[in-house]
């Protein structure tokens, strides 16, 4: 199949204009159409999809201006040239601002119509093959969650179901020793599907559908809430978790599941990285246009040098202190992406040996 030309529709209420655009750019291997005012020229674009469209700034009824307006919604990839008669500063402001890729003011040579519309054309192609590209790697990406949570997870979840039977003594009794290694076994696959679930969730967060679901929260409730949740970890780490109470209820605007998420995660590790006898306090306070909260232990601190990687993926300060301090190295990032989706900051601070500090501002509604 040979690939078609590319299409220019001109708009102009001037025949002799559409007709010499024509013949120039039929001779310049493109191919062209014509409307002869800005309402047949916004139906032809909808109806033809052109590459480039070449419009007169000045017509009766729809005026070019509003065409480059409307042009934006119908689709942003179709590369807008203006022509006009009156070629103003003012007026080649205007259009540019409106999306105009380029500006023709008459009269205008054959030559001077070919370059500016070659140009324009270089420039839809590489928008197009960046489009291309972009839907190419959402696929991608979409096709690998989709593989790690059914090929990968599911089977994983089924093993793991199956330890269990045999663990519970349903298949028959089980002796000391393989019973030992059948506890271990299942405690790597924990960790294992940990890391799974965290890699799935950071790779869904997206910031569009966290958008969409936001809402006004009590941020005082939703901490009360976690912190009830979160007391049987703190009293076996033996770690005392405390919330100051603020007079009036301290509102944000977020997505409910997410921030949960956020605050789950600074608790826990803020318990699990705390020796025995050390104190969580939870602080929140109205900063200017945000609501700030601070997560704050006693425990052991992280290196200065550490400090500015812990927000990236898989980064571990404390990694193999045994069972206590197992963890994925994604919490932190789950956080600050989901932060970052609601416009808001995460920020630590900390000092070996004396506690952190972890301060998440999100927008008050
Ligand atoms: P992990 O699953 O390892 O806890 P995170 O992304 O939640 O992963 O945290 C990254 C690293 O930052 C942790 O491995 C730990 O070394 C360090 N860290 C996070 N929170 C604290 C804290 N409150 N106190 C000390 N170190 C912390």
């Amino acid at each position: 199949m040979t690939e078609q030309k590319p299409l220019v529709l001109i708009i102009d209420d001037e025949e002799a204009m559409r007709d010499s655009c024509t013949q120039i750019l039929l001779k310049s291997g493109f191919r062209a159409e014509t409307a002869e005012d800005g309402a047949a020229g916004l139906k032809k674009i909808k109806d033809l999809g052109p590459d480039l469209v070449l419009v007169d700034l000045k017509m009766p009824g729809i005026s070019g201006f509003e065409v480059l307006d409307r042009l934006k919604n119908l689709d942003p990839h179709i590369i807008p040239i203006v022509i006009t008669g009156y070629a103003t500063v003012d007026s080649a402001v205007e259009a540019m601002k409106k999306g105009a890729y380029d500006f023709l003011p008459k009269p205008f040579s054959p030559e001077e119509l070919r370059i500016i519309i070659r140009r324009a054309y270089e420039r839809r192609k590489l928008i197009l093959e960046a489009e291309a590209l972009r839907t190419e790697k959402k696929l991608l990406e979409e096709n690998f969650i989709t593989m790690v949570s059914h090929q990968l997870r599911s089977p994983l979840v089924t093993i793991q179901q199956y330890f269990e039977v045999i663990l519970a003594g349903m298949v028959g009794p089980v002796d000391e020793k393989p019973k030992e290694m059948i506890f271990k076994a299942r405690d790597r696959l924990d960790g294992l599907l940990h890391l799974i679930n965290d890699w799935l969730d950071l790779a869904r967060i997206n910031k569009g559908q966290i958008v969409d679901k936001f809402k006004t929260l009590d941020i005082q409730k939703m901490l009360e809430k976690l912190i009830d949740f979160m007391r049987p970890l703190a009293q076996e780490y033996g770690v005392a978790v405390e919330l100051n109470t603020a007079p009036a209820p301290l509102l944000v605007l977020g997505d409910e599941e997410s921030l949960e998420q956020v605050f789950t995660n600074l608790i826990n590790n803020a318990i699990k990285y705390t020796k025995p006898g050390g104190r969580v306090h939870l602080n929140l306070k109205i900063d200017a246009g945000f609501i700030a909260v601070a997560v704050e232990d006693t425990g052991i601190g992280i290196a200065k040098e550490h400090l500015p990687f812990i927000f990236d993926q898989f980064y571990q300060v404390h990694r193999s202190q045994g069972k206590k301090m197992k963890g994925t190295g994604l919490g932190l990032s789950i956080a600050k992406k989901i932060v970052d989706a609601h416009n808001g900051t995460i920020d630590v601070s900390s000092e070996p040996d004396a506690g952190s500090t972890f301060i998440v501002r999100l927008p008050r509604p």
